[in-house]
C-alpha cells in the first residue's frame, strides 16, 4: 500500500474526458512533479484529491482510507495541503490572518469561545498567531504580516498561498503552478524554498509546474499526463528521453 494512491481513476466533464484510468502512487517523504500540456487533466487531478470533484470512475487513497465522498475541509484535516493555479487568498484580511485562518480548522476553541472571547480563545489566537509568524518567517514575508494580502506582489502571494498552506500541517502538499508569472530570480527563489520545506518537514509534496528547469532540478520522480491519460513516469533523465513525452511536448516530427 502506498501512502497516496489514485486508482484507476477517470473524471469527464459533459463529453470532455479529463482524466483517464490515472493510476498513480505516491511514497512519503518524497518531491514529485506533474507535468504535462494544458489541458492535459493535471489541475483535475489535484481537484479529485482535494474532494472538489467525485471521481466518475476509480479511487483516491490516503494512508489506506479513500478520499472519494468526503468535504474539502475533511481532506485538508486529513492532512492534504494544497496552492491553487489562480491564487485563492482572502484579499482584505491580512497576511498573518490569511495564515491564522487555516489553523482555526483545526481549532479547539468554540464559536461560543469566540463570540465571548474566553480565555481559552486568547490563549489560542497568541498561540496561533506564534505559529503563523513562523510560517511567514519561512517563505520569507513576515515583514508584510500586517499588509492586506491582496496588496502583496504576486511573487509574494504564491508564497503566502504556500504559508497558508502549511498551516494546516499538511503530510502531502500539492501545488499548482506556484512559479507561473514569477521571473527568474523569483523562481529560483522558490524552488530553493519547495525543497527546503520538503525537506525540513519530510512531507510528500506534488508539483504541477510547467518550468521543465524547475522541474527535473528538484523532482526526484516525475508524472507525465497527456490529454487524461499518464503516459510515462520516472527520473528527470528517463522522461527527457521517452518518446512519448518528447512527441506530447515537440510534436511527432
Ligand atoms: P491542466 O491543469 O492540465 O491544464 P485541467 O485539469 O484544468 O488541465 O483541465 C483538463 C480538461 O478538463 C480540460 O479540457 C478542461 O477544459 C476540462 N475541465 C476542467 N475543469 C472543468 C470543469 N469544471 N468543467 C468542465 N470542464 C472542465
Ligand atoms: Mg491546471
Amino acid at each position: 500500500m502506498a501512502f497516496l494512491e489514485i486508482n484507476d481513476m477517470s473524471l469527464e466533464f459533459g463529453g470532455v474526458k479529463a482524466c483517464q484510468n490515472v493510476n498513480m502512487k505516491l511514497e512519503p517523504g518524497i518531491l514529485y512533479g506533474l507535468i504535462g500540456p494544458n489541458g492535459a487533466g493535471k489541475s483535475t487531478i489535484f481537484n479529485v484529491l482535494t474532494g472538489i470533484y467525485p471521481p466518475t470512475r476509480g479511487d483516491v487513497k490516503l494512508g489506506g482510507e479513500s478520499l472519494v465522498g468526503h468535504k474539502p475541509y475533511e481532506i485538508a484535516q486529513r492532512g492534504v495541503g494544497r496552492t491553487f493555479q489562480n491564487i485563492r487568498l482572502f484579499k482584505e484580511l491580512t497576511v498573518l490572518q490569511n495564515v491564522m485562518v487555516a489553523f482555526y480548522s483545526s481549532s479547539h476553541s468554540t464559536i461560543a469561545d469566540m463570540v465571548f472571547e474566553s480565555k481559552n480563545f486568547h490563549n489560542e489566537e497568541s498561540e496561533v498567531k506564534t505559529k503563523a509568524l513562523e510560517l511567514l518567517k519561512v517563505m520569507g514575508i513576515e515583514d508584510l504580516a500586517e499588509v492586506p494580502a491582496g496588496g502583496l506582489p504576486y511573487g509574494k502571494q504564491r508564497k503566502l498561498e504556500i504559508a497558508r498552506a502549511l498551516g494546516l500541517n499538511p503530510k502531502i502538499l500539492l501545488l499548482d503552478e506556484p512559479a507561473a508569472g514569477l521571473n527568474p530570480t523569483e523562481t529560483k527563489e522558490l524552488t530553493d524554498l519547495i525543497r527546503k520545506i520538503q525537506k525540513d518537514r519530510n512531507i510528500t509534496v506534488l508539483l504541477i509546474e510547467h518550468d521543465m528547469g524547475l522541474v527535473m532540478k528538484i523532482c526526484e520522480k516525475i508524472f507525465v499526463l497527456v490529454q487524461g491519460q499518464l503516459v510515462c513516469e520516472g527520473t528527470a533523465d528517463i522522461i527527457q528521453n521517452d518518446k512519448r513525452v518528447i512527441e506530447a511536448y515537440l510534436g511527432v516530427d
